[in-house]
């Protein structure tokens, strides 16, 4: 990162030298969500999450300390390594499937902004080599965004609903997150996702909030997966639901549901 880059962010001129990461898993599939459905990528799957969605379908990655993570390796055979992973050898293995028939690394979780400091010191390493990098995030932990906003080529940041999830609402801090990202050269989508219980008003609110800030920007209203007592919406819901959200000021709303689910991928 440039110099005037850190300045302009605002970070301590020094970066941990030899930062590690706790991982949960690092393997090949297709992207199943938003704008990019269907692309291969290179999957990251970052440890521990400040958050407990109702719908988590994820919960291995929940976990802040796992002791090992897994490697998909070329034979298809899933390897133990151990937890925490240094910079350098995360990086080694990434940048051996550079080149390859993959469209970017997917950073995912958990949530990878709560490692942000080591994703500061490897992304610009990554994307030396090549590499795109998208971000899945849960959309609320918009400093950490800022520490490596520079080395983001795709954002996917979620607006998490209160009815949904479970959890009392982060509006703030997902206005901040969206103005964030939208002053960056990444490009940026939103994901809600709604069940069966999502509060009308609250998905009016989320459409506002983004209409206020990028009244352009694809926002992908996705249908929860069924998982843990959660329900999918019903067809007529999503008809509705995609209407109130264009009369708020939206003029991209897609409904698509999770595709790897569709295919049976992880
Ligand atoms: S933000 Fe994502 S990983 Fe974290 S609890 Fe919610 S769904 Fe799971």
């Amino acid at each position: 990162m440039a110099a005037g880059l850190l300045f302009l962010y605002g970070l301590p001129a020094m970066l941990p030298r030899n930062p590690e990461a706790w991982l949960a898993e690092v393997f090949c599939s297709v992207q199943g969500e938003g704008p990019l459905a269907g692309v291969r990528q290179v999957f990251v799957r970052f440890a521990g999450c400040h958050r407990r969605c109702r719908f988590c379908d994820t919960s291995a990655a929940l976990l802040t300390r796992p002791k090992t993570w897994m490697l998909e390796t070329a034979t298809g055979r899933d390897r133990h390594e151990t937890n925490p992973v240094a910079g350098e050898r995360l990086v080694k293995i990434l940048s051996a499937l550079s080149g390859g028939p993959f469209h970017s690394i997917a950073l995912t979780g958990g949530e990878p902004l709560l490692q942000a400091e080591f994703l500061q010191a490897a992304l610009p390493r990554l994307r030396r080599v090549g590499w795109k990098i998208y971000l899945e995030t849960a959309g609320d932990r918009w400093r950490e965004l800022q520490q490596i906003l520079p080395h983001l080529d795709y954002i996917a940041m979620d607006i998490k609903l209160p009815g949904v999830t479970g959890q009392p609402g982060s509006w703030q801090a997902h206005r901040k997150f969206l103005e964030v990202a939208t002053a960056s050269r990444a490009s940026t989508f939103v994901k809600i996702v709604a069940s069966h219980a999502t509060v009308a008003a609250q998905l009016r609110r989320a459409a506002r909030l983004v209409a206020a800030v990028a009244p352009l920007m694809p926002v992908i209203l996705q249908p929860a997966t069924p998982h843990a007592g959660v329900c999918a919406p019903t067809a007529p819901q999503l008809w509705r639901w995609q209407q109130l959200m264009l009369a708020a000021g939206l003029r991209d709303v897609r409904v698509l549901p999770q595709m790897h689910v569709a295919m049976k991928l992880r």
